[in-house]
């Protein structure tokens, strides 16, 4: 998808005003900036998000290589509009490079969706950092992905929490995506082999859903997966014309709301993995 179907409608002087207050505000307390974060020079070990199976106390792993790229990425997904400081954080962190085939390594810090084998892709950086801010993950938070792909989105969730679930249904991605987490250090992610419309019943409810492959209607399942107050991000829509980005919110009640984000590109969501016998 282009730059300019996901830039959002607003006034540079609104933006600078927002800005200017967000520097004062920063400032006032003590804290750093997004651009602090995103400078290698001033980043410190992420903070621990949860904790890990064994009890331990949870932090992602630490990449330094390609980090000049990983900032200037940052900077692209700014212009969008993108400003959470948390999200800017680890798309500066987590090593795009480790998780895109070796033939497109050079371009692994471009604002663009990749190929991953088996007519798949990894999503475009800023719709990563999109899907990503909209889940408003706490910390501790139980999150899903259906469609692992690469495992770059997976990795990415971690720098909110340690307790992550992935399923993809095409067994050699699974099965690549599962060891390539473990080698970088995001071990606490757990993915499973199958089809993800069903979602994953025993280690449900869910505070948040994230479907990265498109489908015509959401998955039931994903929805009584959610836990009340859960956030849910899915594109909808057909495979080859327009599809939108959708939050679907259970509030307190258990009511279902939704409401479309953004035009989006995604690869539709499967029934059978293409690679079986
Ligand atoms: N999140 C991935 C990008 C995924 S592309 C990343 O960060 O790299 C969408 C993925 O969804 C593909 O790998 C595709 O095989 C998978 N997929 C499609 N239908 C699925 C289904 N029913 N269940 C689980 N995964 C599915």
């Amino acid at each position: 998808m282009t730059p300019e179907r996901c830039l959002p409608k607003k006034s540079p002087a609104s933006g600078l005003v927002v800005g200017v207050l967000a520097l004062i505000l920063a400032a006032a307390l003590g804290c750093s900036t997004a651009a602090e974060n995103a400078n290698p020079a001033s980043k410190e070990a992420p903070p621990p998000a949860g904790r890990e199976p064994s009890g331990k106390p949870w932090s992602p792993p630490v990449f330094t290589a390609r980090q000049a790229e990983r900032n200037a990425m940052v900077r692209v997904i700014k212009t969008y509009g993108l400003e959470d400081e948390a999200v800017l954080a680890a798309m500066a962190a987590v090593p795009r490079h480790e998780f895109v085939p070796a033939a497109f390594s050079l371009r692994a810090y471009a604002d663009t969706p990749l190929p991953i084998g088996h007519g798949q892709t990894i999503s475009q950086p800023y719709i990563v950092a999109e899907m990503t801010r909209q889940l408003r993950l706490k910390a501790g938070a139980k999150v899903l992905e259906i469609g692992t792909g690469s495992g770059y989105q997976a990795a990415m969730l971690t720098h909110f929490t340690a307790e992550v679930y992935s399923i993809e249904i095409i067994k050699p991605l699974a099965e690549e995506a599962q060891k390539r987490l473990k080698r970088l250090g995001y071990d606490v992610v757990k993915v499973r082999c199958g089809d993800g419309f069903y979602g994953w019943p025993e280690a449900a409810p869910f505070d948040a859903i994230i479907g990265t492959c498109v489908a015509g209607e959401v998955p039931p399942p994903l929805i009584e997966q959610l836990k009340k107050g859960g956030r849910l991000v899915i594109p909808l829509g057909e495979e080859v014309s327009t599809q939108y980005l959708m939050l679907i919110e259970k509030d307190a009640e258990g009511k279902v709301h939704r409401r479309p984000l953004i035009p989006v590109q995604f690869v539709p969501l499967l029934r059978k993995d293409p690679t079986a016998k």
